[in-house]
C-alpha cells in the first residue's frame, strides 16, 4: 500500500459532480400514459414458472405490468426491440443516467446505436422503499444475471435453472431456435424486485431479502415494439443465495394492457438516436 501524499484530506474532500445531469434528457409525457393507461384493456397474460422464464410481447403505446404472485420473488427482465434483436435495454448506460435503481418517471434505454427509450415505468408499488440503511434498494441496474459460468467458477458443477440460462431457453424457444443461437441476444437485466446494493466497507454487490409481497407490482409503458423476456429467479426473494434449488422460488405473472387507440393522440416512438455515427472519420 502507498503512503498518502500529504494533501490526500483535501484531495477526498471534492464534492463529486453527477456524470449525466437528466435535466436535458427528453421527459416522458406521464399524465398522457396516465390518462391511456385509464382507457386500456388487458390483451395478454403469461405466467412464468419458478425457476424459468418466458417471453412476451408489448406493442409500441401498450402498457406491461409485472406482478409478484403466491409469494416474495424477484425476476430478471430482458428487452428487445421486437424487429431487430440487436436493439436491446443497456443496463450500464441506464445505469449512469437514472441511478442504481429504477422507479417511476424513469426509463430503460437501449443499446447503442438506437439508444432510446425502449420502457418507461408508469407505477411501482414499492416506491416507497427508498434506500435503507445499508444502502440497498429495489429495481436495480448495477446486477448482471445470475448465470452457471460464475456459478461455475465459484461453486463448481453445472446449475442450468439460473435467469441467463432461464432467459437463454425461454429466447430460443420463441426463436424457434437452439440455446447457442439465443444466448447471445442475452443481456444484463433490470433486477425486478431484487434489493441490492453495495457494501459501504468493501464495495460489494449484495442483496437481501426483496420486500416484494404479493400484489406488488412494476408497470412500464412500451415506447417501442418490444419482445421480453422475464426469468423468475432460483434465488426466490434472494435472501439467502441464488443459483441453487434450495430458495423458495415462486411464479411472476405479466399482463399486458393495451389503450383505445385515440388516448395516445399526437404520441409517436421515440426516434432512433440522432448521432450521424461518422465518428469523425
Ligand atoms: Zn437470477
Amino acid at each position: 500500500m502507498n503512503q498518502p501524499p500529504e494533501d490526500a484530506q483535501a484531495r477526498r474532500s471534492i464534492a463529486p459532480v453527477v456524470c449525466y445531469p437528466v435535466e436535458t434528457l427528453p421527459k416522458p409525457d406521464l399524465s398522457l400514459y396516465a390518462s391511456a393507461r385509464a382507457t386500456a384493456r388487458k390483451t395478454a397474460e403469461v405466467i412464468v414458472p419458478p425457476r424459468d422464464a418466458a417471453t412476451f410481447s408489448a406493442p409500441a403505446g401498450s402498457f406491461f405490468r409485472i406482478t409478484s404472485v403466491e409469494g416474495p420473488q424477484v425476476g430478471d427482465l430482458n428487452l428487445w426491440n421486437a424487429a431487430d434483436l440487436s436493439e436491446r435495454f443497456y443496463s450500464g448506460k441506464t445505469r449512469a443516467l437514472h441511478g442504481t435503481h429504477l422507479t417511476t418517471g424513469e426509463r430503460m434505454w437501449s443499446s447503442f446505436p438506437g439508444m432510446r427509450p425502449m420502457a418507461t415505468i408508469v407505477a411501482d408499488t414499492l416506491d416507497w422503499y427508498g434506500i435503507d440503511g445499508f444502502g440497498g434498494s429495489v429495481h436495480d441496474v448495477i446486477g448482471t444475471r445470475c448465470d452457471p459460468y460464475t456459478h461455475n467458477l465459484l461453486s463448481g458443477g453445472q446449475y442450468h435453472h439460473c435467469c441467463h440460462s432461464n432467459l437463454t431457453r425461454a429466447l430460443a424457444d420463441h426463436l424457434g431456435g437452439t440455446p447457442a443461437e439465443a444466448e447471445p441476444h442475452v443481456h444484463d437485466v433490470l433486477n425486478v424486485f431484487m434489493c441490492t446494493g453495495f457494501t459501504r466497507d468493501t464495495g460489494q454487490y449484495f442483496m437481501k431479502a426483496s420486500p416484494v409481497r404479493p400484489g406488488d407490482y412494476l408497470e412500464f409503458f412500451a415506447e417501442i415494439d418490444l419482445l421480453g423476456a422475464l426469468s423468475a429467479c432460483p434465488g426466490g426473494d434472494c435472501s439467502a443465495e441464488h443459483s441453487s434449488d434450495t430458495a423458495a422460488c415462486h411464479p411472476l405473472l405479466v399482463e399486458v394492457f393495451t389503450p383505445e387507440q385515440s388516448a395516445l393522440q399526437g404520441w409517436t416512438p421515440p426516434a432512433p438516436n440522432g448521432y450521424d455515427r461518422s465518428h469523425g472519420a
